[in-house]
């Protein structure tokens, strides 16, 4: 991989900057500093946003078409330079290699389906009931959007949120989480190489509650778009009201996994276990819990233990791995509070329940792939985003029981099931008051589907022609004729 000083900058109006302070970027499996980048205190974000709104006069009047060779272009590029992007992303994050890749193509799906869905915004002309009147609805770009993103999947959520408000004609700051500023400071000397007029696209690094404080009190930012925790969704809410401004909310999860009598339970396992422990556990709509049924659960708990314990947990970049460390010690703790919790409680641990500090460990914020079982609704990792490699599991008797415990939560992210039964199916899906469901399987963001929560997970959607209008206003025109 090329040195990574050269990431040690943000991009404003086209060009690198670099402040006298700055902050360290750290790799999670061995805790070794990796890189450093400006510590941007709000002077920067002004500057960001007045570049950002000189230039949205002419990039909201380009054509749909020219747009989209910008964007495309950016992913050419993306996919030139995969492997090291991989790598810088698997360095930065934690996450095992095959992961790192998946997400840096899934990143370029999402700006390849926005490039395209700019060109099909349409307006509507509607019937009018006087004669001489005629009616027109229009959609144009909302104005300079704020991108606030959090280091979980920092390439694919850049792109979930840059593409669509690209391609819808806005112009653009992105504030990375701290974490992993590397990856999107990569994403953006790619996006600046396609030659993409100065000040379309800005990210600033730095304290992200100053920087948020700008981005909130200028009347120029018309959008936020965040995707994080839900404590700081809800600040940020409560503080885009001053302006009225519009605000996408991308927030946690807490989703539960219905594993249904009739269901494969092997099928089960196998998906279960490919959730759960992607990204160590850290997905916004990975399963928290794992609700059986009685008569199965046994059998259920047996396969999932096989199939855990073949998975290795390592460095991302050593390539049998498949668990690789979480974020940081922090997060290390908040993981392992919840387990001695449980623990305390009556939970019985199946596998693991413990942090993995020896040897290849040495340093890094390893946590061993936990199961655990005797597991009750009110207990801490049930209520709450664990976040982390644990696997709770609880029993039910009647669909009717599960659904009724499930729905309490006050997240509504996603939810998945598994049966075999049809019936069941829609009765199912139309009763849990989730976003997003998942039926037999748990692949949900895709670059087509609206991706997002209801309750406390959010408000707005990312993907598909919803995505595109979060970026959009609707502009009503009423012509009378003479
Ligand atoms: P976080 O809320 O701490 O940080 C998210 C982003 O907000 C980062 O860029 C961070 O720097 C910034 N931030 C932190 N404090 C801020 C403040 N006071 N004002 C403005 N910005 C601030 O969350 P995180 O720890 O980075 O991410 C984990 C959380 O994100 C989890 O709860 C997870 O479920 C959620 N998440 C949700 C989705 C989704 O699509 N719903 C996707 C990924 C992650």
């Amino acid at each position: 991989m090329r040195s990574l000083d050269r990431l040690n900058m943000c991009w404003i109006d086209g060009r690198s900057i670099t402040l006298p302070k700055s902050f360290s970027v750290f790799n999670p499996a061995t805790g070794k500093e990796i890189g450093n980048v400006p510590l941007d205190e709000g002077e920067l974000t002004t500057q960001a946003i007045e570049s950002a709104w000189a230039a949205f006069s002419t990039w909201s009047k380009r054509s749909a078409g020219e747009r989209a060779t910008y964007l495309h272009s950016w992913a050419d590029r993306l996919i030139e330079h995969k492997r090291e992007l991989a790598e810088l992303l698997s360095m930065e994050q934690g996450k095992p290699m095959l992961e790192a890749k998946e997400e840096i193509e899934g990143a370029v799906e999402f700006i390849r389906w926005y490039a395209e869905e700019g060109k099909r915004i349409q307006g509507e002309v509607l019937t009018p009931l006087r004669a001489n009147q005629r009616i027109s609805v229009i959609r144009q770009p909302v104005g300079v959007a704020a991108l606030i993103t959090p280091w979980n999947y920092p390439a694919a959520m850049v792109t979930r949120k840059v593409a669509p408000a690209l391609a819808a004609g806005c112009t653009v700051i992105l504030k990375p989480a701290k974490e992993t500023p590397l990856i999107a400071i990569a994403l953006f000397e790619q996006l600046m190489a396609t030659g993409i007029p100065a000040g379309v696209a800005n990210l600033v690094t730095g304290e992200a509650a100053k920087i948020a404080q700008v981005l909130l009190n200028d009347h120029r930012v018309r959008k936020i778009s965040f995707t994080g925790s839900t404590e700081v969704g809800k600040r940020l809410m409560s503080q885009a009201a001053a302006q009225v401004k519009r605000i996408s909310l991308e927030l946690g999860g807490n989703a539960p996994c219905i594993v249904f009598s009739d269901a494969d339970i092997d099928l089960a396992a196998e998906r279960i276990v490919l959730n759960k422990f992607e990204n160590c556990g850290q997905m916004c709509n990975g399963i928290n819990v794992v609700y059986v049924h009685e008569t199965i659960a046994s059998k259920l708990e047996e396969r999932i233990i096989q199939l855990v314990k073949r998975m290795k947990v390592g460095k991302g970049s050593d390539p049998d791995v498949k668990i690789g460390p979480l974020i940081n010690q922090r997060e290390r703790q908040k993981v392992h509070e919840l387990v001695l919790d449980a623990k305390q409680q009556g939970a019985t641990l199946l596998l693991g329940g413990d942090m993995l500090e020896k040897d290849e460990f040495h340093q890094g914020a390893f946590y061993a792939p936990t199961i655990m079982n005797q597991v009750h609704q009110n207990m801490r990792c049930v209520q709450e985003e664990i976040f982390g490699p644990v696997l709770p599991i609880l029993t039910f008797q009647t669909e009717e029981e599960v659904i009724k415990q499930v729905n309490q939560t006050s997240y509504g992210l996603a939810a998945y099931f598994f049966t075999k039964d049809h019936n069941r199916v829609h009765r199912v899906s139309e009763a849990l008051e989730f976003g997003m469901i998942g039926v037999n399987g748990t692949s949900l963001s895709v670059p087509q589907a609206p991706f997002g929560g209801i309750k406390e997970s959010g408000q707005g959607r990312e993907g598909g022609t919803y995505g595109l209008e979060e970026y959009l206003e609707l502009k009503y025109i009423s012509t009378i004729l003479d």
